[in-house]
């Protein structure tokens, strides 16, 4: 594969070190930026913990996005995650509870050095996944928000999560890099974490009244062997609006299809309708010529 490049990760420590983690850890990721990530992690945890669910949330972006719109104000806060991977308080120190009902370990613009400090440190792939073995008995299931990168962060993520979301925007070379994080998520399954599985791709920002969507997803899903989960999560204004007031989407716009797309996947990834979805039905339609995969 052209894009295949060699990453040096510390190899895997026993897996003793973790049997206290939590239930189950989700890593939402794509290092493409604006394909949701941040909205999937906020209306997911809010649908799950809204089925009895303890959730926990974790802001991976410096950009803190994710704490911004559960209506915590990044610059008003003494401690972050950015501590939490530095050692410097334990994860439960920095937890705060949100309105929307999971509770957040939050980012701020700190987090932005963090990777810098990490890069020194041996182990460095594991500070995440030490930090949140604390929570074994807290929460139900853990979702990990990762930045736009294939860093240190995500790094990070990845080999704290049993599995892998990927929210996949359905444009035309909207999955290029879909190969480049598999590659990651390949070498993370070699040397950090072994048991990392691939849950799917989630499309995103879908428009049901084109075909092309379906196609850049027949692509993706052809090609990299992944599956694609049902239902898609439409395109709305509500979703733009939504982070603003501080509230999830599922708060202020709940009937808005996304929204209940949303509220359909939680229950299935907390078990409660049986799964794993149905694959979408992809009609037989060909991408435009130049919009193949490949990096
Ligand atoms: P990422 O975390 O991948 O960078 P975000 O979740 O921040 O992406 O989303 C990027 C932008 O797209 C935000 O302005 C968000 O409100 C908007 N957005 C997310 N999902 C939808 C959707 N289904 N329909 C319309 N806009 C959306
Ligand atoms: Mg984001």
């Amino acid at each position: 594969m052209k894009y295949r490049r060699e990453r040096n990760l510390t190899p895997e420590p026993g897996r003793t070190a973790v049997t206290g983690s939590p239930r189950r850890t989700i890593a939402v990721a794509n290092q493409k930026g604006g394909v949701a990530k941040t909205t999937t992690v906020a209306s997911l945890g809010v649908a799950i913990a809204d089925l009895g669910r303890r959730v926990l949330l974790v802001d991976l972006d410096p950009q803190a996005c994710l704490t911004f719109s559960l209506g915590l104000d990044p610059e008003g806060l003494e401690l972050s995650v950015h501590d939490v991977l530095l050692g410097r308080v334990s994860a439960g120190m920095a937890v705060h509870a949100t309105g929307d009902g999971p509770d957040l370990l939050p980012s701020t613009i700190d987090l932005a050095g963090c990777e810098t400090v990490l890069l020194t440190r041996t182990g460095r792939e594991y500070a995440l996944r030490s930090a949140l073995e604390e929570f074994a008995d807290d929460y139900d299931l853990v979702l990990l928000d990762c930045p736009p990168s294939l860093g240190v962060l995500t790094i990070n993520a990845l080999t704290a999560a049993d599995e892998l979301l990927i929210p996949l925007q359905c444009e035309t070379l909207s999955h290029r890099g879909v190969g480049q994080l598999l590659d990651t998520v390949h070498d993370v399954q070699r040397l950090t974490n072994r048991d990392l599985q691939v849950l799917g791709v989630l499309p995103t920002l879908f428009d049901a009244r084109t075909s092309h969507g379906r196609a850049v997803l027949a692509d993706v899903a052809d090609r990299y062997a992944l599956k694609v989960l049902e239902p898609a999560i439409a395109k709305s204004i509500r979703f733009a609006e939504a982070p603003a007031t501080g509230r999830s989407i599922l708060r202020t716009s709940d009937r808005t299809p996304g929204a209940q797309a949303y509220r359909e996947l939680a229950r299935w990834l907390a078990g409660e309708c049986p799964g794993p979805p149905a694959v979408l039905e992809i009609p037989d339609v060909a991408l435009p010529a130049g919009a193949e995969a490949g990096e």
